[in-house]
């Protein structure tokens, strides 16, 4: 019997056990980036180890991707299908917004490459921008 979850785990070399599945459910489920926190927030039955190490588990397997905001908290949302093990491809802008909290992916703004003087070996690139999101400045 299909199952889309585990069909997702599956096509990630993920094998799905049944928290790796109810974590992904939230993660489909909310649409903006969730902290570990906000993930053991949803789930009731959860400790924060397993979260943790499942959430790890998915970013390693290029399922998720962590989005640094400035709100002292690593987020996760879900990757691009393209992701791998080895490459993320996700180069996106991502966007805080000041009201709500939420972070987003805007996987249609790609993040510009910048290029840097001299030596400087540029291991990872991450490009927030902050303001109101659409739901937030529509109710302003
Ligand atoms: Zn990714
Ligand atoms: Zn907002
Ligand atoms: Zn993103």
């Amino acid at each position: 019997m299909a199952h889309p979850l585990e069909d997702t785990l599956i096509a990630k070399q993920i094998a799905p056990t049944a928290m790796r599945l109810l974590v992904l459910d939230v993660l489909i489920k909310h649409p903006a980036a969730l902290s570990l926190a906000d993930v053991e927030a949803l789930l009731k039955h959860a400790d924060r180890i397993t979260v943790h190490r499942t959430l790890k588990t998915f970013t390693d397997k290029g399922l998720v991707h962590r989005v640094e905001d400035g709100s002292g908290a690593v987020k996760y949302a879900l990757c691009e299908p393209t992701c791998t093990p080895t490459q993320h491809h996700d180069l996106h802008v991502h966007f805080f917004c000041t009201q709500c909290r939420e972070t987003s992916c805007l996987p249609a703004v790609p993040v510009p490459v910048i290029p840097l003087p001299g030596a400087y070996q540029v291991q990872e690139t991450s490009l927030v921008m902050k303001g109101l999101c659409p739901r937030c400045a529509g109710a302003a």
